[in-house]
Order: C-alpha cells, then sequence, then structure tokens
C-alpha cells in the first residue's frame, strides 16, 4: 500500500482521518502539534502517542519532508538552502537576518515560466508548481535546524523560485496552514508577483490577509514589456487600475519592487514617470539595483543614479528603500536562484 503523507491534509482533513481510526479528536490536535510546533520528521518521534498508536499510523501515514541537500552561508551571514523534493526536482530558500528581522524567503514553483529577462530562475523554464505542503515545509525545515541556535523566522516572503499567483490554489492553501496550523500571523506574510491580474484581484478574497509586493521593474510598457513578456498579458495601466482599486487597510501598503537596469529604467525620466504613476496608491518602493548573473545582458546602474532615482521618488512624497543585495557570493540574492539546474562551476560539480 503506498503510504500517504500526513502534511498533505489540513485542520479538518486530520481530524477526519482520526474518526475514521476510531481515535479520540484531542489525538489530531496532538499530530497538528507535533508536526507544525515541534516539526516532528516522522510519526515515530511523537513521543506523546502510544508505540501502538504510532504503529497503526505508520501503516497508513507518513510525514514528509523535503530533504535539505546543501546550506550555504554567505559573508554576510544571509543563508541560502537547497531542497530535494520526493520526485528528485530541486528548490531553494533564502533565510535573510536584517536587524531583529530573520526572513524566510520561499519557493513558490520549480522555475519559473514568465522569462523575465533579468531573472536567473526564468532561464530554467517551468517544471512544475509546488503542493501547499512543499511550500509550507521550507518554514518547517528550516525552522528546526535553527531551533537548535534559539532563532525563529519572523516573516515570510514569497521571492524565491516561481511566480506566486501562477499556483494560486497551492499558494493560498499554503497561506491558510501558515495561518491555522503554524500560526504564523498573515500580516508578517508578503506575497510578491510580477502583476497576475486576475490573481490580484481573487487573493483578497480567497486568502488570510497578506501583504502585496509587485515586481514593477519599468515605467512605461513598451519597457516593461521587453524585459518582462508577462506584460503583453498583463500591462501596466491595467495593472495599476488593478492595484487602485485593491483593498488596503488604513496605513497598509502596496510594495513596489524596481529592479534597476542600467540605461533601461533608471533615468530621471522613469523616477518622474514612476512618481506619476503611483498617485492614488499607498505606496512603498522598494529599489533593488540589478544583481548580475553570468551571462545576463544587463549592468547595475551606478550608485549616484540609484540615489538620485531615490532622492525623485522621495521629494514626490514616497517611502523609498534601497535593498542591500544579500546573499550575492553565494548566488541567494533576488533573481540569482536555480537551484542547481543551470550549469556554472558550482553546479557541475555536483
Ligand atoms: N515572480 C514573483 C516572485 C519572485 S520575486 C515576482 O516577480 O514578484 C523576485 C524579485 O527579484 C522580483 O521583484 C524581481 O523583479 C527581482 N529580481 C529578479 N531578478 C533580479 C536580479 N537579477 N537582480 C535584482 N532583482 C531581481
Amino acid at each position: 500500500m503506498i503510504l500517504k503523507n500526513l502534511k498533505n491534509y489540513n485542520n479538518p482533513q486530520i481530524e477526519e482521518i482520526i474518526k475514521n481510526e476510531h481515535l479520540p479528536l484531542y489525538r489530531a490536535k496532538q499530530l497538528i502539534h507535533w508536526i507544525y510546533k515541534k516539526f516532528a520528521t516522522s510519526i515515530y518521534e511523537i513521543t506523546e502517542l502510544p508505540k501502538s498508536l504510532k504503529e497503526s499510523l505508520s501503516k497508513e501515514y507518513y510525514i514528509g519532508n523535503i530533504k535539505l541537500i546543501e546550506r550555504k552561508i554567505s559573508k554576510d551571514s544571509t543563508e541560502k538552502f537547497l531542497w530535494e523534493l520526493e520526485d528528485k526536482e530541486k528548490i531553494e530558500s533564502v533565510l535573510i537576518p536584517d536587524r531583529n528581522r530573520l526572513t524566510l524567503c520561499i519557493s513558490s514553483q520549480i522555475g519559473c515560466p514568465l522569462k523575465c529577462r533579468f531573472c536567473l530562475t526564468g532561464r530554467i523554464g517551468f517544471k512544475r508548481n509546488l503542493h501547499a505542503w512543499e511550500i509550507v515545509d521550507q518554514f518547517i525545515q528550516v525552522s528546526r535546524l535553527i531551533k537548535n541556535e534559539n532563532k525563529k523566522i519572523t516573516n515570510i516572503v514569497f521571492m524565491g523560485m516561481g511566480e506566486p499567483l501562477l499556483n494560486f490554489e497551492n499558494v493560498v492553501e499554503a497561506l491558510w496552514r501558515f495561518k491555522n496550523l503554524i500560526e504564523f500571523s498573515p500580516r508578517r506574510i508578503t506575497i510578491s508577483t510580477a502583476g497576475i491580474i486576475p490573481a490580484i484581484k481573487e487573493l483578497p478574497k480567497k486568502a488570510p490577509s497578506v501583504k502585496l509586493a509587485i515586481s514593477l521593474n519599468a515605467s512605461d510598457e513598451k519597457t516593461r514589456t521587453s524585459i518582462m513578456p508577462v506584460n503583453k498579458k498583463y500591462p501596466l495601466r491595467e495593472l495599476l487600475k488593478t492595484l487602485k482599486e485593491y483593498p488596503l487597510k488604513p496605513r497598509e501598503r502596496i510594495t513596489f519592487e524596481y529592479v534597476m537596469l542600467k540605461g533601461v529604467n533608471s533615468s530621471e525620466t522613469d523616477a518622474l514617470r514612476l512618481a506619476q504613476m503611483l498617485k492614488g496608491i499607498p505606496s512603498k518602493i522598494n529599489l533593488i539595483p540589478f544583481n548580475p548573473w553570468e551571462g545576463c545582458e544587463f549592468k547595475k546602474p551606478d550608485e549616484w543614479e540609484v540615489l538620485k532615482f531615490q532622492q525623485i521618488l522621495i521629494s514626490h512624497g514616497y517611502s523609498v528603500f534601497i535593498r542591500k543585495s544579500k546573499g550575492q557570493d553565494i548566488l541567494a540574492a533576488c533573481g540569482q536562484l536555480k537551484a542547481l539546474y543551470l550549469c556554472s562551476t558550482a553546479s557541475t560539480m555536483l
């Protein structure tokens, strides 16, 4: 008989399993507690269960785990985790310490179908969507590893490999599990999207209320289409219209990410257009100077260009931050995740 992974079930489904086994309901609570709070990797680790129950459960179920293949630490203490999934595919997650925060950047797909020209993940192409449990398990496994170091994840961002809103159902299910099973506050979770308009409209209706980030990356249609092909299907103008209507709570803002590419989207005119464009949307802007990778045609702008760009936006009343590139030496920065799929000296060694 093929064993079933307990991490594939949500709260009511686990209760159902327990009922079907004619067990008291508190056993469901125990299972959930051990899987999602104590990060048990096997039914046999659940010391609260009697031996006979562990044995009978193990005849039908197991606790699935994504498998750690490699953990790399950057000079700036950013960490990158490479995981192998049950079908041998690979994904990466990045753990970013920043003052009192510890942010986990998770993947939602293997590869990515969007092919943004500046992003290395796009080069892999698209392999498949991650299941809800594989998304949540990145959190569980990292939490388990850092527990011994007395550390806890404070924030989650869907900014790893993939486009979360093209894996809508599984991402939404994962968000509910973060909220209900792990009891991680949705306000500390950010979904980042290249702008899948129908899914942006659905998100507030279907998911717990998480933060939204948009990878904007250009201030006009033509440039955006040339670097992000998704702009053909979901053009800037319609994206901005959708965001103007996006339901936000008081003081809530939409984060705009803007990868700065030298000579492409980083001029003063771009800054002025951007300031104009975002009028009426409660915004926070993150400028990300391009993180280079081998074979990419783009360059990062000079520091003065980035500062000038920031200054213009600030003078128009925006909050603008320059995102420090973390983990570049281990290819863990934005747009550098490839999970061994593309050849380079590092991946051919393995
Ligand atoms: N697909 C989603 C989630 C990925 S987030 C999205 O597009 O939002 C990855 C972020 O890194 C995006 O904001 C993207 O614009 C940015 N990025 C991609 N490649 C980059 C690079 N080489 N340098 C800097 N930022 C990059």
